[in-house]
């Protein structure tokens, strides 16, 4: 072993997500060692479950761990450690602090992190887009998850809301109103949650091998025949509504390079090159036409985040004077 190998250190991660919490260690170039996973069940032994299953991993991992982010989805304040807006399955963690709970269950300064934010900086750090300074992701899932970097910094905001609604941005006046008390938002419009609620009102349902399917998601969707006609017209009606979306999200944040990521990027060639074609076309005339590009292992986006947020969390501590103002001395 190396000089080198022995000072290693590896950082654990802790994705909170609407359907399950995925557990990471991952070495320092984000790469994850071990990792585990479950089911959410809204109940606070979830927790207690994921600092077991991390203490775990970090045992097993035989690298020692200095530091730790937790992704939640939702809007984050993360000077209190709190999950601000509470998701329906978090909803007992109120006022709790989860810095504070991760410096006592995982022994380590622990930061937090809404899911979107921590998976563009996993992928602009060690994934897709590393060294990328402006981009924008926007993951499709049961929701619309969105974030953006500018000029090589996270957007957050005064309130820590800044960049992460993209999903719920107005793109139908017209259309059904979203959880979030905001009419026609592109997640109410197109998402995996609000998937039944358009396939009900299609007038070709009964004809639809969708409409048998008890919770239908978008990869069903996108992998559905091309002659199930109400599939096909919420296929087409689905990538118009991310599209513009994209649009919108570029307009704001002016990318580089735009990330598209979800399970339903299974399906790549029936979702990029059309989404590509929507967005180039409907930018603003000078605006930068940016690539669409999707993440090789996108099921590590968030954790690579997290250990990315852990470590420069750890620099600042052990160098708490910035290189620049220790120079202006
Ligand atoms: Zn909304």
């Amino acid at each position: 072993m190396t000089a080198g190998e022995r000072s290693a250190k590896a950082r654990v991660a802790i994705d909170l997500g609407g359907s399950s919490v995925k557990i990471g260690v991952l070495d320092q170039d984000g790469s994850v060692l071990l990792r585990d996973e479950f089911v959410v069940t809204g109940e606070p032994a979830d927790l207690d479950r994921a600092a077991d299953l991390a203490g775990q991993l970090i045992k097993e991992s035989g690298v020692p761990v200095d530091g730790a982010g937790v992704a939640l989805p939702g809007v984050v304040d993360r000077a209190a450690g709190q999950l601000i807006r509470a998701h329906d399955k978090y909803g007992y963690l109120g006022d709790r602090d989860l810095r504070a709970w991760g410096a006592t269950a995982l022994g380590v300064p622990t930061m937090i992190e809404n899911d979107a934010r921590a998976a563009l900086l996993g992928e602009v750090t060690y994934g897709c887009a590393r060294g990328a300074t402006d981009a924008v992701i926007m993951t499709l899932g049961t929701g619309i998850g969105t974030a953006a970097l500018i000029d090589g910094t996270l957007l957050r905001g005064r309130h820590d809301h800044a960049g992460i609604l993209g999903g719920h941005q107005t793109v139908d006046l017209s259309g059904i109103p979203c959880n979030c008390g905001n009419l026609g938002c592109s997640e109410a419009e197109a998402s995996t949650w609000s998937l039944p609620l358009h396939l009900a009102r299609h007038p070709q349902r009964d004809a639809s091998a969708l409409a048998r399917i008890e919770r239908p998601g978008l990869a069903v969707l996108f992998a559905a025949a091309e002659d199930d006609a109400a599939a096909a017209d919420l296929r087409t009606r689905f990538l118009t509504v991310w599209g513009a979306a994209l649009v919108s999200l570029c307009h704001a944040y002016d990318p580089e390079v735009v990330i598209v990521s979800g399970g339903v990027l299974r399906a790549r060639d029936r979702v990029l090159p059309p989404l590509t074609d929507y967005v180039h076309e409907h930018l603003w005339s000078s605006a930068h036409r940016p690539e669409l590009i999707t993440p090789d292992r996108p099921e590590d986006s968030v954790l690579r985040g997290l250990a990315a947020l852990a470590a420069a969390q750890t620099a600042t501590e052990s160098n708490p004077v910035p290189p620049t103002a220790a120079r202006k001395r």
